[in-house]
């Protein structure tokens, strides 16, 4: 049993790692959340009242708060998942990017380094970070290894880069016991409605334009969120101290083939809500391309798979029609973010 001190778990990936923890392991979890607008506390109702799980609302910015939880729950292990996470929110307003996943990240590693300098035997501190840090791929390259160098593009996969190179730095110059997860795209449950997914099944939902960025030829390797909770448990529970592991789900597609999917499914699972349409790939439309735009993604994740014995579970087959059907039957939740008349305004998707 490890005392593990969650950042960022109120959010997609957080909450989910939580869940599993709590559901499945004998762990002790304090979740730190500044509760940004992407923070979920619905999606930890399950577990909340359970006595191994707590909660404390926590900007990473603070050193003081970071330093009174260290010093009151005393953690064996941090899973540093904080973090500003959408691109096209970087590229708008860099500077939270900037505060929340660079100097955040700092904060972080110092009070850590604090907490365990008496010794840091048996200690972990795992940072969850991205494939964007690799920058862009061509068609004929091949997916990225841990040995890829950084070519960070976007002022969001920028700031996870600057935050890697601190977690790398502090391993070296401190010794601090440091395990660094780079993972490729994540879907499944709870994502907020501003990513690729989620946006395009609710804008179906609800007869909108399905709105691709250029032609929505841009590959991304795809994972189902509780395939990337167990590599990370995996991670913790096994990695070697100052190793980096990609994570990815073997399921490169274009974008355009993502939303098709997506448009096939509804179509059988919600015809109730195709109003004067034949198919919901009707609604599929081309916008001027994101600056920056990184054509392809796609992770090589034979490391872990070797040498932790980790392969996805899921094929996107399996994982999108799980995704699809879990939206479906959580209208209300997402019905609640959109009538936030700041987030339904800025998704675009105000009745
Ligand atoms: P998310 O945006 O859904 O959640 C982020 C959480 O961090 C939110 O609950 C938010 O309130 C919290 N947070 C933000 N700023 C904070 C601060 N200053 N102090 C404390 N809490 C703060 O993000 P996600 O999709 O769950 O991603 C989690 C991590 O995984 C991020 O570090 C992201 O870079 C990384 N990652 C995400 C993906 C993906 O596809 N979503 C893929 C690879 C890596």
């Amino acid at each position: 049993m490890k005392r593990i001190l969650i950042t960022g778990g109120l959010g997609f990936i957080g909450s989910a790692l939580i869940r599993h923890l709590i559901t499945h392991t004998e762990h002790k979890v304090l979740n730190i959340d500044k509760e940004t607008y992407a923070a979920m506390p619905e999606a930890l109702a399950p577990i909340e009242n359970n006595e191994n799980y707590a909660f404390e609302k926590i900007d990473i910015n603070s050193d003081e708060s970071l330093k009174k939880a260290f010093t009151s729950f005393k953690p064996d292990a941090v899973i540093h998942l904080a973090a500003e996470s959408h691109v096209d929110r970087s590229i708008d307003s860099p500077a939270e990017f900037i505060n929340t996943n660079i100097l955040g990240t700092y904060n972080l590693l110092q009070a850590s380094r604090d907490a365990w300098s008496f010794s840091s035997e048996g200690k972990r501190f795992l940072h969850v970070t991205t494939d964007e840090v690799y920058g862009s791929l061509k068609q004929k390259d091949k997916p990225f290894t841990e040995e890829n160098k950084y070519y960070p593009n976007s002022p969001y996969a920028a700031s996870k880069a600057s935050s890697d190179h601190l977690v790398s730095a502090w391993h070296k110059t401190y010794n601090l016991p440091t395990l660094v997860t780079n993972c490729s795209n994540n879907y499944g449950p709870y994502q907020f409605p501003e990513k690729l997914i989620p946006l395009m099944i609710i804008n179906a939902l609800n007869n909108k334009p399905l709105p691709l960025y250029g032609k929505g030829n841009q590959i991304r390797d795809w994972l189902y969120v509780e395939d990337h909770v167990l590599a990370l448990v995996k991670v913790l529970e096994e990695g070697t101290v100052g190793e980096t592991y990609n994570i990815g789900g073997y399921n490169e597609k274009t974008n355009l083939e993502v939303v098709q999917m997506i448009c096939v499914l509804l179509d059988k699972l919600a015809q109730d809500s195709l109003n004067n349409i034949g198919s919901f790939q009707e609604l599929i439309t081309f916008t001027t391309d994101r600056p920056g735009h990184d054509q392809r993604y796609a992770i090589n994740p034979s490391k872990i798979t070797q040498k932790l014995d980790w392969s996805p579970k899921e094929s996107f087959e399996s994982g999108i029609h799980k995704t699809v059907q879990w939206y479906l039957n959580n209208q209300q939740w997402w019905s609640r973010i959109l009538n936030d008349t700041y987030q339904g305004q800025r998704l675009g998707l105000m009745k």
